[in-house]
Parts: structure tokens; sequence; C-alpha cells
């Protein structure tokens, strides 16, 4: 369980970038951090990966502070917009590397590999390099990294904002179907509300460091809790 308790964030510059946030995301949930530009979504996250500190309140990661996590807790893992692959190494092994650092035998390894690359659709092409490959290719090998290890916590932040928008809908699907298939509890930022509404179990929607609303698709959607919330979504009147 992931708890964010009255967390705010203040940056040194004056910018309160986050603004009183209280939010659960449950075990297994696949939670869709939903809001336009600049509203606080990257810092929430990078919050919750321990990397940025909150002004006041706190984040718990099963009852822990997130800060007190860090150095990178393996368990926790990320994928961001820009994603870097290692460029000498092949596909099979760029997604068992951290597995291999965990120290895991080269059998089980190869068949946990096998197993993401087919649900991510990369099976075919685990022989070649990252140069080698389409853009939605490395994204899928940067998942399959991530995701490998079987982290207790996936965050993504605007993973697939650099795709065109056939390979971001495939790829939601997949990225959803193999997140609810490990049971692995994700944290997903994007400003894209068809991606949030089709993705998410739970949507969180943010407006200027502020929490909106939260809810199932269906609810935001059909009862939003403002105003903003009713004209972000494009909800009926
Ligand atoms: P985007 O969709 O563009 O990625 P976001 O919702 O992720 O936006 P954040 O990156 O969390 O937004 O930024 C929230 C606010 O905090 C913005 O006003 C931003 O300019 C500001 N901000 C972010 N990082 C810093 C920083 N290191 N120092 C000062 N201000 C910052
Ligand atoms: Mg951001």
């Amino acid at each position: 369980t992931v708890a964010l308790k009255d967390v705010s964030k203040v940056f040194p510059n004056g910018t309160l970038a986050v603004d009183n946030v209280n939010l659960d995301v449950n075990d297994g949930e696949f939670m869709v951090l939903l809001g336009p530009s600049g509203c606080g979504k990257s810092t929430v996250l990078r919050m919750v990966a321990g990397l940025e500190t909150p002004t006041s309140g706190a984040v718990m990661i099963d009852g822990e502070y997130a800060n007190d996590l860090t150095p990178p807790d393996r368990r926790i893992a990320m994928v961001f917009q820009d994603f870097a692959l290692y460029p000498h190494m092949t596909v099979e092994d760029n997604i068992a590397f951290p597995l291999k650092l965990a120290g895991m035998e080269s059998t089980p390894r190869e068949e946990r590999v096998a197993s993401v690359a087919t649900a991510l659709g990369i099976g075919d092409v685990l022989g070649r390099r990252p140069s080698q490959l389409s853009g939605g290719q490395r994204q899928r090998v940067a998942m399959g990294r991530a995701i490998v290890r079987r982290p207790r916590l996936f965050l993504m932040d605007e993973p697939l904002s650099n795709l065109d928008s056939g390979l971001r809908a495939e790829l939601r699907a997949e990225i959803s179907g193999l997140t609810r298939e490990l049971g692995v509890t994700t944290i997903y930022v994007t400003h894209d509300q068809a991606e949030a509404l089709t993705m998410a179990d739970r949507v969180a929607i943010m407006r200027k460091g502020v929490l909106q609303d939260v809810g199932t698709p269906t609810q935001v959607y059909g009862r939003p809790a403002t105003l903003y919330v009713a004209a972000f979504l494009g909800s009926p009147k």
C-alpha cells in the first residue's frame, strides 16, 4: 500500500508544486495520476520513489517512509519518457540484467525473460541490440526490464508520450494487462484523458498541485467531483 498523507512540496524557488495531497493506492491496484502539464504529477511520483522529499506530510510505502527506502529500493521500478537501454547488450540481456544483478540462476532467468518478452510482444527480437529496434520495441524492452524483477511497486511517468497514437493504444493494453497479470501495484502518470480512463482501476485527477477527484473511471467521468473535472474529462452535463 502506498499512502500519501497531507503531502505538500514547495521548491526552493517558492513554487508550490504539490498542495496537501491525500491519496491511498491499494495493493495490486493500477492508479493513474492525471492532469495538465505543470499540475504536479511528476513531483508526486518522484516523492513516492524517494527521489524528492515532501516539504510537509509523509509518503508511506507498506508502512515505511519512502525517503528511508533510498538509495534506490530494488523493489520499486520506474520507467520514464526518456529511458535508456544498454546499447551494447541484446534485448534479452537488457531485460535479464536486473535478475543477473540479483543473482538469479540462468535457467529461471531465461524463463522469466521469455515470459515477460512474450507478454510485451518482443519475444522474436531477443537477440537484437537496441539500435536495431523501433521506438515502440525499445519502449517495450524498457518496460520488460523494469517489471522483470516483479517489483512491489511500478512507477511510470508518461512512458508512451514519444510514440505515435497507434502504438500508444497497443502498449496501453499490454502494460495494463501485464501489471494486472503480475499483480504489481502501479502508479501511472499521464496528461491523456483517454489513456487514463482506459487503463486505470482508479484515476486521481490533479490541478495546480491540488487533488481534485479520485475514483474509478466510471465514477470520475459519470459523477465528477468538481466542474473542473467535468470539463477536463468532457463528462456529459
Ligand atoms: P508535465 O505534464 O509537464 O510533466 P507535471 O504535472 O509532471 O507536468 P511537475 O513536473 O510535477 O508537473 O511540476 C509541478 C510544478 O513544479 C511546475 O510548476 C514546475 O514548473 C515546478 N517544478 C518542478 N520541478 C521543479 C524544480 N526542481 N524546481 C522548481 N520548480 C519545479
Ligand atoms: Mg511530468
